[in-house]
């Protein structure tokens, strides 16, 4: 059966599933391994960086050796790669030629800026050199569309999509984290392609579910259940980080599934969502937002968001290597975390689940601090 293929953008059409390739880094003959797998499995999407070490080099020579083999997608492959935020015009150029260079490709269909997290990234994109740089590779061809991904606040995300020079972004898109995906759907509304940025490990540790969350979701698997929850809602396509052949299974199962949820989904999740609200009782979060500003800026809505996935659903392996983060990459994750709070009680009365807000910081800290983890690049 035809693979089906989503709207990107002004580019090329794209498969329900990108093979993301930071995972696919051992060698050349993994990353042959992962792209012919995805390939099997209906893909025509590959997404690299520069910031994922030997992958561009081992995509492109996997990518030749794919092509000598006769193995490539319907209308051949769609390559995403990114370029960091800040870079001159110059090493701007040369990142870029750099990139087409690695892959073996004359063109890079979709060119995201990596990591658009702050105000001076989106300056940089829209007034700065990197406007200048950009439009050089669009004029000389190198690039098809531009986009961005971005960790940073939701009004940022805004800013850049309502700017309407970005064809694509790839947000952090996840069943148990909704909240960029109003500005998704936005996105989707003004034309936009969007990519879900690993709703597996990012969104949960999924591949990898607590029997709680198992059962909460029953009778259909966590990480298929938040798989459909995204491409039912049209969402454009989802990475894949695939590390061996195997991580393809449900790819291959759900490939043309993006029909709106059924019941069945439906009943899943709001009943995986009562549990957890039941287990955590009156110290539930309801992630509405409305306690901040903190004047000690700490991000209290992910931390407690954290504290419902570790208490609520038993996901407290990811809540702590979330945790743990804090601090530890720069713009690219929060800065603060339970430990910073004064108790000044300025929150307090804004929340209308009218929490112990102090509390249960200080609660989470000591649940869930402890040795930070390697983090991988996104
Ligand atoms: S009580 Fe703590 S969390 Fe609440 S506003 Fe004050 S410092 Fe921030
Ligand atoms: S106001 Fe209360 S319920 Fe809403 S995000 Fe903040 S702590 Fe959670």
């Amino acid at each position: 059966m035809k693979a089906k293929r989503n709207r990107f953008g002004i580019g090329p059409e794209i498969s329900l599933f990108t093979l993301g390739t930071m995972r696919a880094i051992e060698s050349i003959e993994q990353m042959y391994l992962v792209a012919k797998e995805a390939c099997l499995a209906g893909i025509n999407h590959i997404e690299t960086a520069p910031a994922y070490g030997p992958a561009e080099f081992f995509l492109g020579e996997s990518l030749k050796k794919l092509k000598a083999d006769g193995i490539k997608p319907e209308g051949n492959w769609i390559i995403t790669s990114k370029i960091l935020p800040e870079i001159g015009i110059s090493d701007g150029k040369t990142q870029i030629k750099g990139i087409l260079k690695r892959l073996g490709i004359q063109k890079i269909h979709n060119l995201a800026i990596h990591g658009l997290n702050l105000p001076k990234h989106l300056d940089w994109a829209l007034k700065g050199e990197g406007a200048k740089l950009l439009k050089w590779a669009k004029n000389e061809e190198l690039v098809g569309q531009v986009g961005f991904t971005s960790h940073g606040s939701l009004n940022l995300i805004e800013e850049a999509i309502n700017s309407r020079q970005f064809q694509f972004c790839s947000l952090h898109l996840h069943l148990l984290d909704q909240s960029r995906m109003p500005l998704a759907l936005k996105a989707l509304t003004e034309g936009m392609g969007v990519m879900a940025i690993s709703p597996a490990d990012k969104g949960g540790h999924l591949h990898l579910p607590s029997t709680t969350l198992i059962e909460d979701c029953y009778p259909i698997l966590p990480l298929e259940l938040a798989y459909r929850f995204l491409l039912g809602q049209g969402i454009s396509t989802l990475t894949l980080g695939a590390h061996k052949i195997e991580d393809f299974s449900l790819a291959k199962k759900l490939i043309n599934s993006n029909d709106p949820l059924k019941g069945i989904e439906k009943r899943a999740i709001e009943n995986m969502f009562n549990r957890m609200k039941s287990r955590l009782g009156e110290t539930f979060c309801g992630q509405c937002k409305k306690c901040l500003p903190c004047p000690e800026e700490i991000p209290i809505p992910e931390i407690l968001r954290l504290r419902n996935l570790a208490i609520g659903l038993d996901l407290k392996t990811f809540a702590k290597e979330r945790y743990n983060l804090i601090g530890q990459a720069g713009h690219w994750w929060e800065k603060k975390n339970g430990s910073a709070c004064i108790k000044c009680g300025d929150c307090l009365p804004r929340c209308p689940y009218s929490l112990d807000i102090p509390s249960l910081l200080s609660n989470t800290n000591e649940e869930l601090q402890g040795n930070p983890v390697r983090r991988l690049w996104r």
